[in-house]
């Protein structure tokens, strides 16, 4: 799907209890998506169209089609009458067994399973797991494209007696424009933000957008100590060239100096796991051999860095 078919979203209300966000996934707990124990609310949409993502059907946002209906075994999905004569997809979420039997269906990268929820609707969820929790963490798709929402269900958590206890972490492509952070930022930990590539035309190639706006995020987010952690997916061949290393290096010292805690960069082996097909054909899955190498190299540099293979 070319980026440039993916639209904007859609119209959102504006008060806080109309408010609605479309999630494609909640998991009720994590311990790899930020410290401790944790919620993820995986957000429907982004602004990026990379051919490594794990996710690649969090990217699209529905046109309510009717294509991937037929493909439910178990009758959750139908069209109903939305506004005027205009159908709409609905997901009975009574019915859904989450088999993800239907995503390959859906042409736009969509997830037809996906909900949307109200902002309470949210916070009953989060409520439910609050006591085993230690925070909870915006992903996606972007979740920053939907900040409005997560403002608003940060002020309820924090309003909760049984939920203002928890941590909230943003994973983002860094795309948000600067300033837009301030508020964000004001109701959240911290952000947890993907380098894909310093290399401006690779990072257009590898994600169809060009990594200015990123680095402009990374600076605001160190600036204000809102940058809990760098994450870089590191694919063989492609993206951990000598050059691009030396750029990481450099990054990560630049946005170390301007920061008062420590900053750790989180390594991310590229595996085909969830990758689209004529993706997984370009990309080779990238080595332990190789993550080993570059994370010794970094180590070198005195980069604070850790590593996940799986
Ligand atoms: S994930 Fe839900 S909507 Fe999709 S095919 Fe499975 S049961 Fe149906
Ligand atoms: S999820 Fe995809 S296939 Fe299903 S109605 Fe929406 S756009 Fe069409
Ligand atoms: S930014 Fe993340 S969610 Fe969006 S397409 Fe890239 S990998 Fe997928």
């Amino acid at each position: 799907m070319p980026i440039s078919s993916i639209r904007p979203l859609g119209k959102t209300e504006t008060t806080a209890a109309t408010l609605t966000a479309s999630l494609s996934r909640i998991l009720p707990f994590s311990c790899v998506d930020g410290p401790g124990s944790r919620m993820v609310l995986f957000f429907q949409g982004c602004n990026m169209n990379c051919g490594s993502c794990h996710n690649p059907q969090t990217i699209g946002l529905c046109n309510h089609c009717g294509d991937c209906v037929s493909h439910c075994q178990h009758g959750a999905l139908s069209l109903i009458r939305g506004v005027g004569q205009r159908k709409r997809l609905e997901c009975d979420a009574s019915l859904c067994q989450s088999c993800d039997a239907c995503i390959e269906h859906c042409s736009r990268s969509g997830n037809p399973s996906a909900k949307r929820l109200r902002v309470d609707e949210v916070v009953d969820k989060v409520r439910d797991n609050a006591p085993l929790l230690d925070g909870i963490t915006f992903s996606g798709g972007e979740a920053s494209l939907q900040r409005r929402f997560i403002v608003a269900l940060c002020r309820k958590l924090k309003q909760d007696p049984e939920c203002q206890h928890l941590g909230r972490l943003l994973d983002s492509n860094g795309l948000l424009a600067v300033q837009h952070w301030p508020e964000l930022m004001s109701h959240c930990d911290g952000v947890m933000l993907d380098i894909k590539a310093i290399d401006d035309s690779l990072h257009r190639t590898l994600t169809g957008r060009s990594n200015h706006q990123v680095l402009a995020s990374a600076r605001w987010l160190a600036d204000n100590n809102k940058l809990t952690e760098l994450r870089w997916l590191v694919i063989e061949g492609v993206n951990d060239s000598q050059a691009e290393l030396d750029g990481i290096i450099a990054l990560y010292e630049k946005l170390s100096a301007r920061m008062e805690a420590t900053l750790p960069l989180r390594l991310n082996a590229f595996r085909h796991h969830g990758v689209r097909t004529e993706f997984a054909a370009t990309y080779r899955a990238t080595s332990d051999e190789r993550m080993a190498q570059i994370t010794a190299k970094l180590a070198e540099a005195g980069v604070y860095c850790y590593s996940t293979t799986d």
